[in-house]
């Protein structure tokens, strides 16, 4: 299957999400904490490889949009909606100190 197909997939899964229900009940991340949160002094190769597999599962999350939202709106850390801290900076929704801009600026 496709990038594009999984994306579309789950387009049609969000749309039967009964109306009322968080949308985190629906969060397909459960018991996944350890992917979308790094671990103390993390190397920016293992943080690529990590959110490379929680990018995974986002992709075929049915409620990818409301997280997404949800962590843009409150400046969160860690991976959310198939975005990195560096993804919502470089969109606009900034936290303190963004892990991969971080470690960017720390590059000589
Ligand atoms: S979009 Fe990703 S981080 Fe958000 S609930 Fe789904 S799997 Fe979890």
């Amino acid at each position: 299957m496709s990038n594009a197909e999984v994306l579309e997939f789950a387009e049609v899964l969000e749309f039967h999400i009964p109306r009322g229900t968080d949308w985190r009940e629906h969060a397909v991340c459960k018991g996944k904490t350890k992917l979308f949160f790094p671990p103390k002094a993390e190397r920016p190769q293992a943080r690529a490889r990590r959110e490379a597999q929680a990018d995974l599962l986002c992709r075929g999350c049915p409620v990818r949009t409301q997280c997404q939202d949800f962590a843009r709106e409150n400046h969160e850390y860690g991976f959310w909606g198939g975005e990195s801290e560096e993804d919502r900076h470089l969109a606009g929704y900034t936290v303190a100190a963004p892990i991969g801009v971080r470690a960017r600026l720390a590059t000589p």
